[in-house]
């Protein structure tokens, strides 16, 4: 298996290599990521500059290592058009330092990655977790390689696009693995007004709402300590994703085994 790794938290990322090691047991993998954060960027992509990758020592032994100066959906397109000479059978973006929870798919940059990936025919999964600590990377990192086995046996539909996030637990305290659907009105933008010795400026902050109400939303999910697992699918060019209820058989309980 082939495996393209990418995230928007950067080359340097935790959440990076603790996957790319963890999926380096299951796959050949390949990593192209931005050379500096670039969260909260969606699906930018740079056409109005010249783009420059590096070459970086790979960090992971046998792990081709490259840095863009760049988007993460800039890096997807860079990898499958150019750096990845071989077909992948799947692109993984992530781990995420932060939840990637209903509205914010429209502006991750995790998720935007993804998305490249899947518009280019691929399976993509987006895989984030708690911003708070990163105590439970490796439960992610686990959780993807055993999702990365199961997306690309013959059983299920393909390509797909799949928005996944975990609760901050350790593995013996995760409720269950639902399919979820993004939850609607999930944030509140405010802005606060602020001086400097230049004048006035202004800061957007984003809050998300635990509104538990709706039924079978991601932010439920993740509120009631589930993973949670989102079919995506681009409401403009494509029917609604097939069932894919077979992917979470069973899947805690593999995991709690790992
Ligand atoms: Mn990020």
């Amino acid at each position: 298996m082939k495996i393209l790794v990418t995230n928007d938290d950067g080359i340097s990322a935790e959440g990076l290599w603790t996957l790319v090691r963890e999926l380096q047991n299951i796959a050949e993998v390949t990593v192209v990521a931005p050379d500096r954060e670039r969260s909260a960027i969606g699906t930018a992509v740079t056409l109005r500059q010249p783009l420059r990758i590096q070459k970086v020592k790979e960090a992971v032994p046998e792990v081709e290592t490259y840095a863009v100066e760049g988007t993460p959906a800039d890096s997807v397109i860079l990898a499958l058009c150019n750096l990845v000479k071989d077909k992948v059978d799947l692109v993984i973006s992530g781990i995420n330092h932060g939840f990637n929870l209903g509205d914010d798919v429209h502006i991750s940059g995790t998720v935007g990655a993804a998305l490249q990936g899947y518009l280019y025919g691929f399976s993509s999964l987006a895989i984030s977790t708690a911003r708070e600590n990163s105590q439970h990377l490796d439960t992610a990192a686990k959780l993807a390689a055993l999702l990365a086995k199961r997306i690309t046996s013959d059983s299920l539909p393909s390509p797909i696009f799949l928005n996944v996030n975990l609760p901050n637990l350790p593995p013996a305290k995760i409720s269950g693995a639902q399919v979820t659907r993004l939850a609607s009105d999930s944030h509140i933008n405010t802005v606060e007004e602020e001086n400097d010795s230049t004048g006035k400026y202004y800061r957007l902050v984003r809050q998300r709402l635990n509104k538990v109400t709706e039924e079978k939303t991601d932010v439920g999910a993740i509120e009631q300590g589930n993973i949670s697992i989102t079919p995506l699918y681009i409401h403009l060019s494509s029917k609604p994703p097939p069932p894919i209820d077979k992917l979470c058989a069973g899947l805690l309980q593999e995991l709690q085994k790992c």
